[in-house]
């Protein structure tokens, strides 16, 4: 029989039985969620999360003890990191090698959130093509002000953009107050040419609404309006993965939605770890077919 600080995971897709130490640690005080919760929400949504995250590299958000605020990014290889996690040596802009982090199989990701990763983040590209980015991510930054339904017309006004100029975006809210538009892009452009049509297309859309849109950094000139945050297009940045918690009092999930569906969203924080996985399994993945609609990003 197990140790009753240990408890056995068995998961549908027969991801290789983890074991979870000091499952029943609670986060972010004393109703929060506890360890073992987290892991299997992982789990539980690894079908759906994996295919979006497999072979990217990866910056991981953990948090060793019950406190938010003694969480970290990591996104080099550490001690401890388990085993099964793989990492890869690249030449930064500066040419010096840094090493970084990629989830190859199930085993990695449920290690992962055993070893407390709460957040998994993710650059737009996998480690097989670094310097050939597959998405482009709009990341709107609401201001002081702004309610979740602007935001939410906002992604759709982009969203027609991108359409206009061939382009098939597809929409997740992130756990926080904003929203991501992810676009699926062929891996044509390195990161500076994509950055910069990135930028373009964020500026354009901002100089077509200049009351409610925003390019520049700065708390004070977002204040009623949105931050159309295009930098996470630049090489080693990233964006929370899909499906990924965040490392909150209720652990919002950053979830993938429908176009359709996201007009009827009122509150996203309501999409979390206890939430989302009955939802998933009757809706299946709305970015499905995110592979099969990369279209050419013009420089
Ligand atoms: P919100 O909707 O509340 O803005 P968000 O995840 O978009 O949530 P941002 O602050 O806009 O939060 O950051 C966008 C992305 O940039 C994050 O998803 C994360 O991947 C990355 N990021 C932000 N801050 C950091 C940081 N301090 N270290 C590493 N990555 C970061
Ligand atoms: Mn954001
Ligand atoms: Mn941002």
């Amino acid at each position: 029989a197990p140790e009753p600080t240990r408890q056995r995971i068995i998961s549908d897709a027969d991801l290789a039985g983890i074991w979870v130490t000091n499952p029943t640690r609670r986060l972010f005080g004393k109703s929060g969620p506890t360890k073992l919760d987290i892991a299997v929400y992982y789990a539980s949504v690894g079908d759906f999360m994996l295919p979006h995250l497999f072979n990217r590299p990866v910056s991981l958000f953990r948090c060793p003890s019950s406190k938010l605020a003694e969480c970290f990014f990591q996104r080099h290889p550490f001690t401890g990191m388990p085993p099964t996690v793989k990492s890869f040596a690249t030449k930064n802009s500066e040419g010096e090698t840094k090493t970084f982090i990629t989830v190859e199989d199930a085993k990695a990701y449920l290690a992962l959130a055993q070893f407390g990763v709460i957040e998994y983040h993710a650059w737009g590209t996998h480690e097989r093509h670094l310097d050939k980015p597959d998405r482009v991510v709009f990341d709107l930054d609401p201001g002081e002000g702004i309610a979740w339904r602007e935001v939410v017309n906002a992604a759709v006004y982009l969203k027609g953009e991108l359409e206009g100029i061939g382009l098939v975006p597809f929409v997740k809210t992130t756990g926080g107050k904003g929203v991501h538009i992810v676009v699926p892009i062929t891996q044509k452009l390195g990161w500076k040419e994509m950055h910069r049509a990135s930028a373009a297309v964020a500026e354009r859309l901002a100089a077509s609404a200049k009351d409610a849109f925003v390019t520049t950094m700065g708390a004070q000139n977002r204040k009623g309006r949105i931050f159309i945050d295009y930098h996470r297009n630049a090489r080693s940045a990233t964006a929370v993965a899909a499906y990924s918690l965040r490392a909150r009092p209720h652990l919002p999930a950053s979830t993938p939605i429908s176009w359709r569906d996201l007009e009827s969203i009122d509150s996203p924080q309501d999409l979390n770890y206890t939430s989302l996985p009955p939802l998933l399994s009757t809706s299946g993945d709305p970015w499905a077919d995110i592979n099969e609609s990369s279209r050419d990003l013009k420089p």
